[in-house]
């Protein structure tokens, strides 16, 4: 595998997704989870059909503007982190074969605070994990913002699970920089609370990550050795039109003509039986009443507790039996254990299958009013 490094304009960032280069494909390395049909069509040059929508590209710029805030976070924090020159990236080229290769410009490098290095050796000492971190190598650091429920998603799951693209994005970096995949660091911006937080991906998974993504890809350049560059013949579609990747696709009206709107109008189909404004209206009021008759009931339930508590402590006891309205109760305090897990550890510690047996996930939807 051979890696080239340069440096290059700014608007090296907006190059394509995929394009066809010296006979092969050149894939964009924070592409490479993409759809493998949304590539071709990028490499072969066809309309785009669903532009971004301008709330998606100012949500997108917001996300670029915002990482060099993360650099300086983790500087304060000791980490020494070496940010990429935004008006002149560098590029690394890393040659998969001599029909694919992957570009891209990573964020910044840098290296792990004295104490997060020492943690991480001791951790996997004791724990038997992957290779030890080296404190004091130099490692890519790939910059992500996220708003409150991705981050929290990625914190709980970590990034092999949660953004597996972002983890082979990483890993090509380390290839193209150092010649070798080394440990990478995903730090990540919580765009509604503003903190950040970073995991460290042991190199032995983050090459496996690297290697399942250009597995991925070798299907793309077999097409096109099969094929040709020919915007006729189409790979299989990755995804289905309720997928969110179809949802936010550049070319979903080209792919699946007629499916833009039908999702939409599923999911917002109305309920057997229709449910009129006026009525919304009336059910919205009857639910700040309720809000405000539940508010101020907590408030007097809190009130009567604290007396009881304080009663309980004159009389320097932990239960006692109290007359109530209707029959004799026991008032008593109650010590309660909550158990937290540090899915940070927990992450690094473990394997991404054998953290899929431990930690699930379960969705449910609920009305919000705010
Ligand atoms: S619409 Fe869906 S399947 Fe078609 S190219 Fe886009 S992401 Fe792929």
């Amino acid at each position: 595998m051979t890696t080239a490094v340069h440096t290059q304009h700014a608007d090296a960032y907006s190059r394509p997704a995929a394009r066809f280069q010296d006979g092969g494909l050149d894939i964009r390395a924070s592409a490479m989870g993409q759809c493998r049909r949304a590539l071709w069509y990028t490499a072969t040059e066809q309309p785009i059909t669903n532009p971004t929508e301008p709330d998606s590209l100012t949500l997108l710029e917001a996300g670029n503007a915002l990482e060099p805030v993360v650099v300086r976070a983790m500087q304060r924090d000791g980490w020494t982190v070496s940010a990429a020159d935004r008006d002149q990236p560098q590029s690394v080229t890393v040659e998969v074969s001599d029909r694919l290769t992957v570009t891209g410009h990573p964020d910044a490098t840098g290296i792990l605070p004295p104490e997060g290095g020492a943690v991480a050796a001791v951790e996997q000492f004791l724990f038997g994990a992957d290779e030890p971190h080296e404190p004091g190598g130099e490692l890519v650091i790939e910059i992500k913002t996220r708003g409150p429920e991705a981050f929290k998603h990625w914190q709980t799951l970590g990034a092999e699970r949660s953004h597996p693209e972002s983890v082979a994005q990483a890993a090509c970096y380390s290839l193209g920089l150092f010649g070798e995949v080394r440990d990478i660091v995903i730090a990540t911006l919580d765009t509604g609370a503003r903190r950040w937080d970073h995991e460290v991906i042991p190199a032995a998974r983050a090459e496996r990550a690297w290697d399942a993504a250009c597995l991925r890809l070798s299907a793309l350049t077999e097409h096109h050795e099969a094929c040709g560059p020919d915007p006729e013949a189409l790979p299989e579609r990755d995804f289905t039109a309720a997928d969110w990747q179809c949802r936010r696709c550049p070319y979903l009206n080209l792919c699946q003509p007629g499916e833009a709107a039908a999702p939409e109008e599923e999911t917002d189909a109305e309920p057997s039986d229709p449910v009129s404004d006026d009525a919304a209206q009336a059910a919205l009021r009857d639910y700040e009443q309720a809000q405000a008759k539940l508010k101020s009931l907590e408030t007097d339930k809190r009130t009567a507790l604290k007396t009881l508590q304080h009663w309980l402590q004159t009389k320097g006891e932990s239960k006692a039996r109290l007359e109530g309205s209707a029959k004799t109760r026991t008032v008593g305090m109650v010590t309660s254990r909550r158990y937290a897990v540090d899915h940070k550890r927990l992450n690094a510690l473990l394997h991404p299958e054998q953290r899929a047996e431990i930690v699930t996930e379960q969705v449910s939807e609920y009305v919000r009013v705010s």
